[in-house]
């Protein structure tokens, strides 16, 4: 069968978790990526059963997550970490989220894995027209949601089994003007979109891997409500 890793489930309403099930349902095992800061009452919400009847398959049986990873997708090694979010309780409660270190702790865990999903985006001025977005806004939506994906494939790359697939989740505010999806984040998506192509032809010639992106539609998912769409 085929090992699929999620980055971006941090619960059960986006993307990254219906994914998982459509892996999980063609046979895929299933690891997931969920952020630092969302990492206790995610995991605490599967212990719990709160998922369960989310975690239904259409043949009945229930969809297991082999390994939760805590992941932040804006550090890609302990040495970019600032000491303030390396002093933050919810991130010394626990170790190894660097994107580095995860791709690391899956090696040491599965050895390698087929499948690689990118579904996870932050943009801390989405609210704010690009007109008055600020340049640290800017770029931490390119951070978080386009360089995030360089990230996770430069460094899960090696392990990514020949033939593999890779996939993030774009958003059509790239190509038009889509007002309310702002500070950044539809540059974001456009960067994601480019990075998409080259890396496809890079990682193709390199190893055989296959990099797309979906460009989805609307989703009642926390980060959509969180912007009132
Ligand atoms: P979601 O809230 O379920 O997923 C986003 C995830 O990203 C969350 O789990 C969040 O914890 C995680 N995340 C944020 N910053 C992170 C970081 N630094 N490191 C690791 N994880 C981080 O919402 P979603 O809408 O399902 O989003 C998934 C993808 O789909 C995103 O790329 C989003 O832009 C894209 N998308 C969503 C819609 C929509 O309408 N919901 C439409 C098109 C594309």
């Amino acid at each position: 069968g085929k090992r699929a890793f999620i980055a971006g489930v941090a619960d059960d309403n986006g993307y990254g978790w219906a994914i998982a099930k459509a892996l999980a349902a063609a046979g895929a095992e299933i690891l997931v990526g969920t952020w630092v800061p969302a990492l206790n009452i995610f995991e605490t919400s599967l212990r719990r059963g709160k998922f369960d009847e989310s975690r239904r398959l259409s043949n009945g049986s229930l969809m297991e997550i082999a390994k939760v990873y805590p992941l932040d997708a804006v550090f890609d090694s302990l040495d970019d970490v600032p000491e303030d979010v390396k002093a933050n309780k919810r991130y010394s409660g626990s170790s190894n989220w660097t994107v580095k270190d995860v791709a690391e702790s899956v090696k040491n865990d599965f050895g390698s894995i087929d499948i690689l999903v990118h579904s996870l985006a932050n943009g801390p001025e989405v609210t704010k027209p690009l007109l008055e977005t600020s340049r640290k806004g800017y770029l931490a939506a390119l951070s978080a949601s386009s360089y995030s994906f360089i990230s996770l494939l430069q460094h899960f790359l090696p392990i990514i089994n020949p033939g593999g697939a890779t996939i993030s989740l774009t958003y059509i505010a790239s190509e038009r003007s889509i007002p309310g999806y702002g500070g950044g984040m539809s540059s974001a998506k456009a960067a994601l979109e480019s990075d998409t192509r080259v890396l496809a032809f890079e990682a193709g010639r390199k190893k055989q891997i296959r990099v797309n992106t979906i460009s989805a539609g609307p989703l009642g998912s926390r980060a959509a409500k969180a912007i009132g769409f």
